[in-house]
């Protein structure tokens, strides 16, 4: 047998690969089907049919912080900025509860504004709609994570970006890997689900170290990974840079699925941003969950991290349709659960 299917078959039984065989896969380009279809099928084995919708709130474009690839980083002069009162979050979250959905996440730059009372108040009084609340703010105090966890807030998004912890400072020269890390390990010691990610194509990013990626997650026993190409904005200092490929970042999905059999895995919006119906092509090569906007007027446009954000023009419940009509349309069913991880491969523990 092919040596390369032999790995695929490896990674469907075992869930588990060496750095060099990720290597081997990644930097294979004539097997992709046979990698996205043994996702699916180790998908719809742990995580069965059901698609779980989060209803994304992107409540402020306004951050302290850098990052070279991103367009709201407080250097950019060219976009303009808005935050909105916790009482209208709540607002945003009440709409989201109507259309159906019994999650929100909680996404921002990382402003200041939001004092750790505002946050409190904020998640308490979402809480009271029986919803369930990730949070994805940055980087914050172990306090500060454990009084927004007292609160009520479930789950934690923040991204490692890439793992290798040279490129990453490179990315903000005022940003700490080791900060970034201790963010993941707080966080679980919390008792969070905890949600982390990567960026695919940065520049100088290589195979080796998208692999290391992968194996991080796994090290850590993520809860959630979401992946998500990186599109170049011409805002930022890395606005004539390549690039991430589409298929790339589908790719590394799928190896987190076969790699990570229980856990939840966003199609993102930026693989649809990138490629026509991407997150349907995500959803049928491992991923199980969709993170529609549910963020009201031009806040969805002023969001721009990157350019070509799909659906800044669209109402909460147009997305909702479509959303449901694109998941029917690949015979896969909305959830109406909160999605909670299940853990049902084997149970691990960081340090
Ligand atoms: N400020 C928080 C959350 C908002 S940013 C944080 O940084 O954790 C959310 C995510 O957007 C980041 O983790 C990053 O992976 C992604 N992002 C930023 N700029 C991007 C770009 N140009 N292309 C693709 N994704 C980008
Ligand atoms: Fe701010 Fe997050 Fe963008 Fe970095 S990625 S500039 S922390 S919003």
């Amino acid at each position: 047998m092919d040596n390369i299917i032999k790995l695929i078959n490896k990674a469907e039984v075992t869930h588990e690969l060496t750095k060099n065989e990720l290597v081997t896969l990644l930097k294979d380009n004539d097997h992709n089907e046979e990698i996205f279809k043994a996702a699916d099928r180790v998908r719809e084995k742990y995580v069965y049919d059901e698609v779980h919708l989060r209803g994304l709130i992107e409540f402020s474009n306004i951050c302290k912080r850098n990052c070279m690839y991103c367009g709201l980083r407080r250097d950019n002069k060219n976009i303009k900025r808005y935050r909105l009162e916790p009482d209208e979050i709540i607002s945003l979250a009440k709409g989201a509860k109507s259309y159906g959905y019994q999650t929100v996440v909680l996404q921002s730059g990382e402003d200041d504004y939001y004092t750790v009372d505002k946050i409190k108040y904020i998640v308490s009084e979402i809480k009271k709609l029986d919803m369930a609340i990730t949070l994805s703010i940055g980087e914050k105090t172990f306090e500060e994570y454990e009084e927004y966890k007292k609160s009520g807030a479930d789950r934690y998004l923040i991204r490692i970006e890439t793992t290798d912890k040279e490129l990453y400072e490179k990315l903000d020269p005022q940003m700490s890997h080791e900060n970034r890390k201790k963010c993941l390990y707080d966080l679980r010691k919390l008792g969070y689900e905890v949600g982390s990610g990567c960026l695919v194509g940065l520049p100088n990013q290589t195979m080796e170290s998208l692999a290391d990626d992968i194996l991080f997650f796994k090290k850590i026993d993520a809860d959630m990974i979401g992946v998500g190409p990186f599109i170049p904005n011409k805002d930022t200092p890395l606005g004539e840079e390549e690039g991430g490929e589409f298929f790339l970042s589908i790719k590394v999905t799928a190896l987190i699925r076969l790699l990570l059999p229980d856990i939840n895995i966003p199609a993102t919006t930026a693989m649809e941003s990138l490629y026509p119906n991407g997150r349907s092509i995500a959803l049928t090569s491992g991923a199980n969950v969709v993170m529609p906007n549910v963020t009201e007027g031009e806040a969805r446009k002023l969001y721009a991290l990157y350019p070509g954000k799909i659906c800044v023009n669209d109402t909460p419940g147009h997305c909702r349709t479509c959303i449901s009509l694109k998941i029917n349309k690949i015979n896969r069913k909305v959830s109406e659960a909160k999605g909670f991880r299940n853990k049902t491969y084997k149970k691990e523990t960081i340090n």
